[in-house]
C-alpha cells in the first residue's frame, strides 16, 4: 500500500473502478483504490445487469446514452468481453394512465436523441409470440438497450486499472478521513494511513457512512432488493422486459439462465442482505403467467443487494461545499451499473479539470434538494 496518493477512491465497485480507469486514462499517477472486501462484493456483483436508456429524467437518459456508447467499445477499451448484448428493452403498460405516461416519456427520450418507439400489443406479440400479454395495453421498445455481466465488468475494470498503474487494495477498509481546516490531508485504513488531498466517495451502500467520516451529510440510504436466477435453457428472450405495474424485470443471460427481480412492498432499509420465501412466492407465479415457457424452470439461487437510494432516485455527483476536494458519486438507486462508464468519465474529469467536460452533470449536485420540489425518476422497479 502506498503512503502518498494523488487521489484516493473509496469503493472498488463498478463506480470506483470506472473512475479509477478514467483517471488513469487521463494520465493521473498515484491513484489508490480501497475496497473493504473483494471486487464485485457490493451491489455491482449482485445486480441484474440491465443497461437501459428509457428513463423519465433527461439527465438519466443522457448518462445512459453516453454509457451505451462506452459499453459498445468496452472490450476494445478495457480489454474483456463482458457479455454485452443489445437485445433491447421492452416496457409493458397495463392501463391507459400508464400508457399516457409512457407516451410522455418517449417524447422526453426522443428529445434526447434516443431511438425508442411506442408499441401496440399486436406488435409486441409479433416480436415475442411466446409471451402471455393478458392485460397489456401497449409498451415502449428501445432496440439499443441491453444487458451485460456486471461481475465480469467490475473485474475487467479492476484488472485493467492495475495494469495501468493504479494501486488497488482489496480487503482494506477505510476507517476515517482526516480533514484539517476544511482540507483533506489523509485517509485512515485498517492497514495504515495514506496521505492525500483528494478523496472520492464511491462506497455504494455505505456512501452515507463514508460521507459522515468527513462530516458531510449525504442524503442517501440503503435499501434491500431481492433477485434470483433460474437454470439455463436455450436462448429465447432477446430483450430485458420490465413491468412497473406488475413490479418485475427479467432477462436471459448469455449462459441461458434467467435473472429476475422485483421490489419488496416495503423494502428493508440498511445493508442487511438477507432474503425471503415471500419473494419467491410472489415472483414465480407472475413470471410463469407472462412467460408460460418458464413453468417447469427450476430456481437455482436467490440473493439480495443494496440500492443506494437518493431522494429523487438519480445519482448525486458533487464536491462537498465545506471540504475541498471531497467528491462523491453515490445514490445510484437501481441503475448504477448501466451508468458507470459515463459516470467514471465525468467524475475523472471533475477531479482533473474541476468540472466534467464531456457532459454537463451540474444538475446532479446535492443542492438540488435544498428547499426545492423534488422531481423523482419514475421508471424504477
Ligand atoms: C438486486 C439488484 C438489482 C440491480 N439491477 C440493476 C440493473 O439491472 N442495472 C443497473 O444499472 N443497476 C442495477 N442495480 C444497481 C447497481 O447494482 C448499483 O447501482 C451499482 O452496482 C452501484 O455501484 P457502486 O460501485 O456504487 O456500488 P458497489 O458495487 O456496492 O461498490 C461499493 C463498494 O464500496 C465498498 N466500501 C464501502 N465502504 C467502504 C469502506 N469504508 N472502505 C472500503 N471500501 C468500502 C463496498 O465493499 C463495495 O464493494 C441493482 C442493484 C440490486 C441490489
Amino acid at each position: 500500500m502506498k503512503s502518498n496518493a494523488s487521489v484516493v477512491i473509496i469503493g472498488g465497485g463498478i463506480i470506483g473502478t470506472s473512475i479509477a480507469f478514467n483517471l488513469a486514462k487521463l494520465g493521473v499517477k498515484d491513484v489508490v483504490v480501497f475496497e473493504k472486501s473483494y471486487i464485485s462484493s457490493g451491489s455491482t456483483g449482485r445486480c441484474g445487469g440491465g443497461i437501459r436508456q428509457q428513463w423519465t429524467s433527461p439527465m438519466n437518459v443522457r448518462l445512459a446514452m453516453r454509457s451505451v456508447e462506452l459499453f459498445k467499445r468496452f472490450k476494445e477499451d478495457v480489454g474483456m468481453d463482458i457479455e454485452y448484448y443489445q437485445g433491447g428493452y421492452l416496457l409493458l403498460a397495463y392501463d391507459e394512465k400508464e400508457m399516457a405516461d409512457f407516451e410522455n416519456n418517449v417524447k422526453i427520450q426522443k428529445n434526447e436523441g434516443l431511438d425508442v418507439e411506442l408499441v401496440t400489443p399486436k406488435e409486441i406479440h409479433e416480436k415475442f409470440p411466446f409471451m402471455d400479454l393478458e392485460g397489456v395495453v401497449g409498451g415502449t421498445w428501445c432496440p439499443s438497450d441491453g444487458h451485460a455481466n456486471p461481475q465480469i465488468a467490475n473485474i475487467a475494470y479492476a484488472l485493467k486499472i492495475k495494469e495501468m498503474g493504479v494501486d488497488l487494495n482489496t480487503h482494506t477498509e477505510v476507517k476515517g478521513i482526516d480533514v484539517q481546516n476544511g482540507k483533506i490531508v489523509g485517509v485512515e485504513t485498517d492497514k495504515g494511513y495514506v496521505k492525500t488531498n483528494v478523496v472520492v466517495n464511491a462506497a455504494g451502500g455505505f456512501s452515507h457512512e463514508v460521507g459522515k467520516m468527513a462530516g458531510v451529510d449525504i442524503p442517501t440510504y440503503s435499501e434491500r432488493h431481492q433477485i434470483l436466477v433460474t437454470e439455463a435453457i436455450n436462448h429465447v428472450l432477446d430483450p430485458m422486459v420490465i413491468s412497473f405495474k406488475k413490479n418485475y424485470y427479467v432477462r436471459q443471460t448469455m449462459h441461458g439462465s434467467f435473472i429476475m427481480g422485483q421490489s419488496d412492498k416495503e423494502p428493508a432499509r440498511g445493508n442487511d442482505l438477507g432474503h425471503t420465501v415471500e419473494f419467491l412466492e410472489e415472483m414465480a407465479p407472475k413470471m410463469v403467467h407472462d412467460f408460460p415457457f418458464m413453468n417447469h424452470l427450476h430456481i437455482v439461487r436467490q440473493w439480495s443487494g443494496a440500492y443506494n437510494v437518493s431522494p429523487d432516485a438519480q445519482p448525486i455527483i458533487d464536491e462537498a461545499d465545506n471540504i475541498s476536494r471531497f467528491i462523491f458519486a453515490v445514490g445510484f438507486s437501481g441503475h448504477g451499473f448501466m451508468l458507470a462508464p459515463a459516470v467514471g468519465e465525468a467524475v475523472a474529469e471533475m477531479v482533473v479539470y474541476g468540472k466534467s467536460k464531456t457532459m454537463d452533470i451540474s444538475n446532479l449536485k446535492m443542492e438540488r434538494f435544498k428547499g426545492k420540489k423534488i422531481s423523482k425518476e419514475r421508471n424504477v422497479v
